[in-house]
């Protein structure tokens, strides 16, 4: 009856079926039921076929359960060994952690435990289940290991974030090819050992695509967007044509550079070259890379142009372009729209819409979205939403609300938070609370320099100088150096940097300064005023303005009123984040000189234009 049944809906033949790709998971159970009815399952073959179908479908247990059963059924055990991966492979998918330790034991006492087909499989089914410790135990007895071997065990420790154990095993092995090199480049990238990463790019005789986009997103996760940028040109000079991932990581390059021009040329590259058909990120790339880049109707642009396939992720980018531009309204409206397209929102579109808020200095909204978010989307706050509304309401002055934030809320506050209520405190003058979050976000973050250096501002700030000699011999002690400010500026396709207090492409030095002390002087005809507050040294008066003078960014406009037309609005991209001379300076500057300036600090946009900054002073 069921055979004959079978024979209707899958031939004659019904084992030959499973070869094939398309066979449906209804096919594949009559033929079980035919294999039982007819004695196959006696047939190694058969069964082998059956179990591998049933391992890749949707119901990978099933091929545990036919394993079983054939195995009570078979006379002898020829051809078992080619069942046992896709068991093995099975057990791995469905957690059947005790079915795969058995087909262990039983491959311990069986001809199996010499098959490297049979041992490679039980230590990729180990380390499917997250159990490091048994694939490696069983890596250490297998009695031949090949290639595919050490690779598996490479990536099982890459996986499981133990970046030394998988360090050891790649200088262990006998020989190495493009996938434990591509792996280990990658793991070195992730954590933070770029340096390390590199010198595997560079030991390897042959590179591809994979090689170089490991290579350049290393780059980028560590900080080294220019690095990144040249290794793709490189790429792109030896012929090796890009893919997707590579353009991702090269735009994530672009937008922390913010060099536009290069970015709209990866994304012609990109639609010539028909790389955004294969690749959903591509969309929110770009997105990150123009509103990084300042250009925040381009970024609208990319956004409405693929509004046939918008996934949560170009949602999502947009929102958070609009924020690092301080344009709250536009985010909310955006969500908004969310809202009507009954897209479900997750966490990373309430990060954006909350930092927006916080921005915008929309404190009620930044608050109702807070709620919104965990009562009608039921989703759960991380750290980074708590931190979010710590900072806006320590920027509203509300410390003792945000205080209460911090009380209430089921994690230890990170660094971030004290570092919130640490500028919250200084913009709202409570010195004992500042000196409290300082201390605390020291212990944290003992390395990061920002703290000591707003601590040591605190203490300026109310003239204990001694105080202040104290924190600098702390960080002296404990090796800890402060970032210096840095802004660049793209002219004429070239990058130019301006470290604080000097020039650093030696040339233009003096041509720089003499620019710089022309504005000076035309600004202070005009009214400016140094704010001598942003210097926290014991030092002489017109000291502090010299050294006021020559932060890096002032050093860059003046630079860039010299060398950029008339008319083009001037880009200038800072590492930390702007003082408050520097933010009036550029206003005065876009009114007198009349000149749109773009700076982008480590928070945000400004938009300098007709004396007015779209931040309106609220960073
Ligand atoms: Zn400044
Ligand atoms: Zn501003």
């Amino acid at each position: 009856m069921i055979s004959s049944c079978v024979s209707a809906s899958v031939g004659a033949n019904p084992t030959k079926l499973l070869s094939e790709k398309r066979t449906t998971l209804s096919q594949v159970r009559q033929i079980h039921a035919y294999i039982i009815k007819t004695n196959l399952v006696t047939h190694a073959l058969s069964v082998a076929k059956l179990v591998n179908v049933l391992s890749q479908s949707t119901v990978p247990y099933d091929a545990v359960s036919v394993f079983a059963h054939a195995l009570s059924c078979f006379h002898d055990m020829r051809g078992i060994e080619f069942s046992v991966p896709s068991a093995l492979k099975a057990c791995g998918k469905s957690c059947a952690f005790e079915e795969g330790k058995q087909i262990m034991g039983f491959s311990l006492k069986t001809h199996l435990w010499n098959d490297p087909f049979v041992t490679n499989s039980l230590v990729r089914m180990f380390l499917e289940l997250g159990m490091v410790k048994l694939a490696r135990s069983v890596f250490d007895k297998m009695p031949t290991r090949d290639l595919i071997s050490w690779n598996s065990l490479l990536s099982g420790y890459l996986k499981a974030g133990q970046i030394d154990m998988a360090r050891e095993v790649f200088e262990k092995m006998p020989q190495r090819d493009l996938v434990s090199c591509n792996a280990m480049i990658d793991g070195y990238g992730k954590h933070g050992l770029c340096e390390l990463a590199e010198e595997v790019f560079m030991d390897m005789g042959v590179r591809d695509v994979v090689t170089w986009t490991s290579m350049i997103s290393a780059f980028v996760l560590n900080h080294q967007p220019k690095k990144g940028l040249c290794l793709f040109r490189e790429m792109l000079s030896l012929g090796v044509r890009p893919d997707a991932p590579a353009v991702v990581s090269v735009l994530s390059a672009i937008a922390d550079l913010g060099f536009v021009e290069e970015g709209k040329w990866i994304h012609t590259y990109i639609f010539s070259n028909k790389i955004h058909d294969s690749y959903s990120f591509i969309g929110s790339a770009l997105i990150n890379m123009y509103a990084k880049c300042g250009q925040i109707e381009n970024a609208y642009h990319v956004f409405r142009s693929i509004c046939h396939r918008r996934n949560i992720g170009d949602w999502n980018s947009m929102i958070s372009g609009l924020a690092f531009h301080g344009l709250a309204r536009e985010a909310i409206e955006l969500f908004q729209e969310m809202e009507r397209e009954e897209l479900k929102p997750d966490d990373i579109t309430f990060l954006g819409l909350l930092s927006a808020c916080n921005h915008g200095g929309l404190t009620d909204e930044g608050q109702f979205y807070f709620e919104t978010m965990q009562v009608k989307c039921k989703i759960v706050p991380k750290i980074q939403h708590y931190g979010c509304i710590v900072d806006l309401l320590g920027r509203a002055g509300c410390l003792e609300q945000a205080l209460e934030v911090i009380h209430d809320m089921p994690f230890e506050p990170d660094v971030l938070i004290w570092k919130a209520i640490l500028s919250a405190s200084m913009k709202h003058n409570n010195m004992v609370l500042g000196q409290t979050a300082a201390l605390r976000a020291i212990e944290l973050a003992p390395q990061d320099s920002s703290c000591y250096v707003l601590l040591s501002n605190i203490y300026a700030k109310v003239g204990r100088w001694d105080d202040v000699s104290k924190v600098r011999s702390m960080m002296r002690k404990r090796g800890v150096r402060k970032i210096p400010g840095c802004s660049s500026i793209l002219v004429d396709g070239k990058v130019h940097q301006f470290l604080v207090g000097k020039a650093m492409d030696v040339g233009y030095n003096q041509g720089v300064l003499s620019k710089l002390e022309e504005v000076v002087c035309k600004l202070k005809s005009e009214g400016y005023e140094p704010d001598l507050n942003e210097v926290f040294l014991d030092i002489e008066e017109d000291e502090k303005e010299s050294q006021l003078i020559l932060h890096s960014e002032k050093m860059a406009l003046a630079f860039g009123l010299a060398s950029v037309p008339q008319g083009v609005p001037i880009h200038i991209v800072k590492n930390i984040r702007i003082c408050c001379d520097c933010h009036t300076f550029m206003q005065l500057v876009s009114k007198i000189y009349n000149r749109q300036i773009i700076v982008r600090d480590q928070n945000r946009f400004h938009h300098f234009d007709k004396g007015c900054c779209s931040c309106r002073n609220h960073w």
